[in-house]
């Protein structure tokens, strides 16, 4: 299936062009249209499947063509490592470079942005977060962190977030987020305990299975 034939909009296909992309990958075809529905969705998919721009895609096309706050942050997506949080954000940049929404990665250790410009960015509003779990936590605890607008929670790799012992830090992020919200998971697995965290968390979720 071609991207166009999803409705995608037009400055989201010249990023997809730009990345190379052709067709849209299983993943991508069973995801995008319930998450562009606005529906939760739980899905399992492995990495490699194209499961970042699977999410990635409908919430840049609902940035660009639903009215959004401007000075607050609208998408979350917290996953498990700095690795994957760079990664995300690079996709990201690259399927959002004809556009203009606005992304920053917020991970601990030495590499990545300093706190200072993460802490400007969350407290001045950045329309994508893409965060480790105890780095968010830090920020949030300071206050300044712009939610009000929040719609869309992803966790990528949830069981990987579960066996590195995050389930407290993830419940604590999302309590601070505004109840009215979209929420996407992605997970390898589906263990008992995944479902158990995805219960508490999603809103009669689409299941896909990959
Ligand atoms: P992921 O599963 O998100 O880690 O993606 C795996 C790789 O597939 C990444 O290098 C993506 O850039 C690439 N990719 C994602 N979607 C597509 C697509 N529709 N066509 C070609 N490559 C893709």
């Amino acid at each position: 299936m071609k991207f166009r034939d999803i409705g995608l909009d037009e400055r989201l296909l010249e990023g997809i062009d730009a990345m190379g992309y052709e067709t849209a990958t299983p993943v991508q075809q069973q995801v995008i249209s319930p998450i562009l529905a606005g529906k939760d969705v739980i899905a399992s998919a492995q990495t490699g499947t194209g499961k970042t721009a699977a999410f990635l895609l409908p919430l840049i096309h609902q940035l660009l063509t639903h009215p959004h706050a401007q000075h607050d942050i609208n998408a979350m997506i917290i996953v498990p490592t700095r690795e994957l949080a760079i990664q995300i954000a690079e996709t990201m940049e690259g399927l959002s470079y004809f556009t203009d929404v606005s992304s920053i990665a917020v991970y601990g250790g030495g590499d990545g942005n300093s706190f200072a410009t993460e802490k400007k960015a969350l407290a001045h509003g950045v329309d994508v977060v893409v965060c480790t779990p105890g780095r968010m936590i830090a920020h949030l605890n300071m206050g300044y962190v712009k939610l009000k607008g929040l719609k869309y929670l992803v966790l990528d790799e949830a069981d990987r977030m579960l066996d590195m012992g995050f389930h407290d830090d993830i419940m604590k992020i999302i309590s601070f987020l505004p109840k009215e919200r979209q929420n996407l998971l992605f997970s390898a697995t589906m263990p008992m305990k995944m479902r158990e965290m995805a219960r508490k968390i999603l809103h009669q979720p689409e299941e896909i299975n990959i």
